[in-house]
This record gives structure tokens, C-alpha cells and sequence, in this order.
């Protein structure tokens, strides 16, 4: 339906391409706008708790329940909006005891309250919804709910929704920006299966009538795509883990059938959980303790809850995406996804346009998990070695509040901006800090990119921001530009963002200590008798030019 406001979100939307990346076409929808933005059905009311009770009939593949939102009531309105995407239906809203009407808007219902919402007022609303949800084309990149079976016939079965959105199989306010206090996820399925969600186990209540109820506390903020359900025939062990703050409890699921094989390759878990905490301090959700669970897929972020489908073999699929070998020491999957629970899940981005605080600093552990454990030329290696699969196609941040995500590139594109960084700052010990301070700084918190950036340029006491625009909403690769003669350098950045002054290390005929260069947009010059050829450290992701070769 082509109604006034569907034409409004169509001109913004234009503007906002036509003044940011004009060299692009996305079409946004109604939909993406109510998904994507904080409307005011949205911004009035904060979440503190979900209660998902969610029952599943693998039969039809379909599924029933309810989800419990308790919330504070921020500024007054009585129209609430509660997401649930399509084939799934709201059935009933119910507060207070009584049933309220509600409006479909494609996979947003507006609620209308009936009790006068007062703002300080904690209060609670409970959704009702069935239906057969969105089954994964091709989970965990084209989500949903994935119905698999084990090779002894029994259901395997897991949800993975990130972009998606937690709606496509429960009904929530599904925008990162607002995460409950805290959730409880109460999973029923038939006696022979167990499900694994996230948080700790508190009880499994058993039912006549075939089946039994898995209930799921998790006592920390958690994200909308952090929540899952895992479903199978799995067996668990358990360890812990003396760590930065203590006794952290960890547990390991997998299906009876893999067992021996999941024994032996989940033993990475607790050198990752070393590393980690090394660089970026200690693992964020020690009450909820750490799982790590077999899926039918390849994996995913899932808070106190990592997902893990890898085959139990090192590298990605048994590849390794640096070209370099040092892909193949560990396996991709426990240690990339293990990754986001700082970075995802502990710093999470409030808009999906800034996806890269997520990938790119998670692209970046695993060099800094190789470091760690094989030295800091083996964790360069890797994060260069990485850039053959960089596309430049498109910028790394995306459009905000239409539920858009920029380019691929926020993976190995944005580590190599941050291992640039690292080169920059100079500092090891310094720029560690700044991994471990934005995790305390930004403890449980769903943040702007800008923030991450400002932290970044604040705590070095550089000014980033030209070369954040660079690499981050650009898509050119900065070239130095230079010419030798006469004794002299002549050298300036092109193909870069105005104003581009990026300092550079390079080296004179190949050998001999590093010099650091400043250059910016303008020709500058520098003497240099003798020298015949210059390179940039191979470290910096950029590109080197030179203008009229040397004479011999
Ligand atoms: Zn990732």
C-alpha cells in the first residue's frame, strides 16, 4: 500500500543515498524503516526483561508461544510497537488480565494500551503468537530456523537470525539498540531431545504429555540475535576456567554421535578464553557462564552460548582464509565466533550500519589470538594475508535506520584498518589498553560506531578521524604518491578522502631502519641522498606509487 508516510520513507531514503553514496541503488521499504529505525512506538519504552516461552511441534514445523516484555515506561504513549515477521502471527496481547486490540503493519504490530502508561511505571505486556516460522535458506548468512535431522534420524534442530532478526521466530523489539536487563528462555520439546539456549540451566519440567520444558536464565543484557535455540540428541561435559575474574564455568554440547571428535577439538576453547582475556579483558558474562554447541550450520555468536558447526577441524571448513598457514592452527569457528563475546556481544552496535564494531574487531582477535600463541610476525602475516579477500565494492558502513548493513569488507577490510591503527599508535601496551578499556568503557552497552572511533582517537591522543572516514565510508585504497630525484623525496596521498594525513612508515633501499613519513594531500619534500627505493611497511593497508623510478 502506497500511503503518505510510504512515500516520505521513500524521498528520505533517496536523499540520504543520493548524499552519502551516490554511486549506489538500495530500495528501502516500509518495512525496513519500521524494522530499522527507533520509532516513536519504540523510543518511548525501555526493555528490562523477556520472558519467551516458546513450544515446538516438529511435525508441521511449526511453533507456539508467548513472549513476556517488561518494560519502564520512559515518556507517555499507549501505542507500543512489537515486532513478529510473516507467516508468524500475533494471536492475542494481552496486560493486566485484558485483551488488546492491535494493528498489523507487515512484521510490526502497534499495540494500543488501555492502562494509562506513567512514566517511572514498570509494567508488563505478554504477545501471543503460532505459525510455521521462516525456514534458513542458508544459515547462519540467510537465517531463520533450520530443521535438520542426525544421521540416527533424530531432529536437529537450531535458529540463527542475525540481519534477520530475533522476529523472524519470536516476537520482540527487534532493533539492537534496546537490550533487556535480562531473559528467560523457556524451550518445550519432545522427551528425547534437549535444548541448549543461552544463560544457565535452571530447571527442565517434565510434562505428560511427551514432552519437556528447558528453562534458559541469562542474567546479563543480551542482543535480539544472541538469543537461540539449540535442539537436538546432545550429550554434555563440563570444565572450568581460572580467569581474570575468577571461576568461569564452562560447558560443551554436542551430539552423542560426534562426541569424540567434540572432545577433542573444544579443548581450544581454553587457550582462546586466555588469549582473549589477554588482549581485551575478562570474558563478559561470567554469571551466565561459557557454552560452546553443536549446530546443524556453521556457527554464530550466540551470548554464553556459541554456536558451532565447523566439523571439528581447524581452519574455516578446513581452510585458511590468510593463504598463509596460520589459519590451519586453530579452528575458525571457536575462536572467530568466540570473539563476539566482546565484540557483539558485549560492545554491540545500536544500528546494523555499524556492523564493523562487530566483524571488523573480531577479524582483527583472530591475528591477535595467532600473536598470542605464535608470535607477533605470525599474527601480521595473518591479518595481511587476509587482504586478498578485501573487494573494496562498497563502503564498510552501511545506511542507518533502514536495517542495512554496508560491505563484507567490515571482516578482513576492517582488521587490516585496525592493525593499521596499531601501527600508527606505535604502542603495544597502549593500544591493548584501548582493546581492554573499550570493553570496560563500554561494558554491556549497545554503542555508535562514532563512539568506538572517538574512544579510539581519545585514548591515543591521535586524531583518527581522516583515516576512519578513509577506510570505513570510502572505498579507495590511499596511494603515496612519490618521485625520487635529485636527492629528494617528493611524496602526497591520493585517491583519499580530503584532507587525508595518515603518517606512514616507510623504508629507503630496502634495508636500514624505518622512516616516518607525514605526508598529506599536498606534494611535500624530504632529502635523501642515496636513496634509489622506498617501500611502505607492509603493515599499513595502503597502496605506494612511484611517480618517475630512479635512476640506477
Ligand atoms: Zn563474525
Amino acid at each position: 500500500m502506497m500511503n503518505t508516510l510510504h512515500k516520505i520513507v521513500w524521498l528520505f531514503a533517496g536523499l540520504f543515498i543520493s548524499l552519502t553514496v551516490s554511486a549506489q541503488k538500495f530500495a528501502f521499504t516500509h518495512d525496513d524503516t519500521l524494522r530499522g529505525s527507533i520509532t516513536p512506538e519504540r523510543i518511548w519504552w525501555d526493555l528490562a526483561y523477556y520472558h519467551l516461552q516458546v513450544k515446538l511441534n516438529t511435525a508441521d514445523s511449526a511453533i507456539s508461544g508467548s513472549t513476556t516484555i517488561r518494560y519502564r515506561v520512559l515518556q507517555p504513549n499507549q501505542i507500543m510497537q512489537v515486532d513478529l515477521q510473516r507467516p508468524l502471527k500475533v494471536q492475542k496481547v494481552i496486560q493486566d488480565g485484558k485483551e488488546l486490540a492491535f494493528r498489523q503493519d507487515g512484521n510490526a504490530y502497534f499495540i494500543t494500551l488501555q492502562k494509562k502508561q506513567v512514566t517511572g511505571k514498570t509494567e508488563s505486556v505478554e504477545v501471543y503468537y503460532a505459525g510455521q516460522p521462516r525456514k534458513a535458506k542458508r544459515a547462519p548468512w540467510d537465517g531463520g530456523f533450520v530443521w535438520k535431522r542426525d544421521k540416527a534420524g533424530k531432529w536437529f534442530i537450531a535458529t540463527a537470525c542475525q540481519g534477520l532478526g530475533a522476529s523472524s521466530w519470536w516476537p520482540c523489539k527487534d532493533h539492537m539498540y534496546d537490550e533487556p536487563d535480562s531473559m528467560l528462555i523457556s524451550v518445550t520439546v519432545p522427551k528425547d531431545l534437549t535444548d541448549v539456549s543461552n544463560g544457565r540451566l535452571r530447571r527442565v519440567t517434565e510434562h505428560n504429555d511427551g514432552t519437556h520444558t528447558f528453562d534458559w536464565f541469562v542474567s546479563n543484557p543480551i542482543n535480539n540475535y544472541g538469543v537461540n535455540l539449540n535442539v537436538g540428541d546432545y550429550i554434555h561435559w563440563s570444565d572450568t576456567l581460572q580467569g581474570e575474574k575468577g571461576k568461569l564455568d564452562l560447558t560443551f554440547y554436542a551430539l552423542s554421535e560426534h562426541e569424540d571428535s567434540a572432545r577433542r577439538q573444544f579443548q581450544q576453547v581454553k587457550p582462546m578464553l586466555r588469549a582473549f582475556e589477554h588482549w581485551f579483558g575478562p570474558y563478559p558474562f561470567y554469571e551466565d557462564g561459557y557454552k560452546l554447541v553443536e549446530t546443524p550450520y556453521l556457527g554464530m555468536e550466540h551470548q554464553s552460548s556459541v554456536t558451532y558447526g565447523n566439523r571439528f577441524q581447524n581452519g574455516y571448513l578446513g581452510k585458511d582464509l590468510s593463504g598463509t598457514g596460520f589459519g590451519l592452527l586453530w579452528d575458525f569457528i571457536i575462536i572467530h565466533e568466540s570473539g563476539h563475546e566482546w565484540f557483539a556481544n558485549n560492545i554491540t552496535y545500536k544500528d546494523v550500519a555499524d556492523m564493523w564494531i562487530h566483524e571488523s574487531f573480531t577479524n582483527y582477535s583472530e591475528n591477535l589470538y595467532t600473536e598470542y600463541y605464535y608470535g607477533k610476525d605470525a599474527g601480521a602475516a595473518y591479518v595481511t594475508g587476509c587482504r586478498a579477500l578485501i573487494r573494496n565494492d562498497r563502503p564498510i558502513v552501511g545506511i542507518y535506520n533502514v536495517n542495512h548493513s554496508g560491505s563484507g569488507d567490515m571482516y578482513y577490510k576492517g582488521g587490516n584498518l585496525l592493525h593499521t591503527i596499531r601501527q600508527i599508535i606505535g604502542d603495544d601496551e597502549k593500544w591493548r589498553a584501548i582493546l581492554r578499556g573499550m570493553n570496560k568503557t563500554f561494558y554491556h552497552q549497545t554503542v555508535e560506531g562514532k563512539q568506538i572511533e572517538e574512544y579510539i582517537s581519545h585514548q591515543s591522543g591521535i586524531n583518527f578521524q581522516k583515516v576512519f572516514d578513509q577506510y570505513l565510508r570510502d572505498t579507495r585504497i590511499p596511494t603515496l604518491e612519490y618521485r625520487l630525484v635529485n636527492n629528494k623525496l617528493q611524496y602526497r596521498w591520493t585517491n583519499c578522502v580530503s584532507g587525508f594525513d595518515m603518517p606512514l612508515q616507510v623504508c629507503f633501499n630496502q634495508t636500514g631502519p624505518n622512516t616516518l613519513l607525514k605526508p598529506t594531500t599536498q606534494w611535500q619534500t624530504l632529502p635523501t641522498p642515496g636513496v634509489t627505493a622506498l617501500t611502505s611497511d607492509p603493515n599499513y593497508y595502503v597502496l605506494v606509487r612511484p611517480l618517475v623510478q630512479a635512476k640506477p
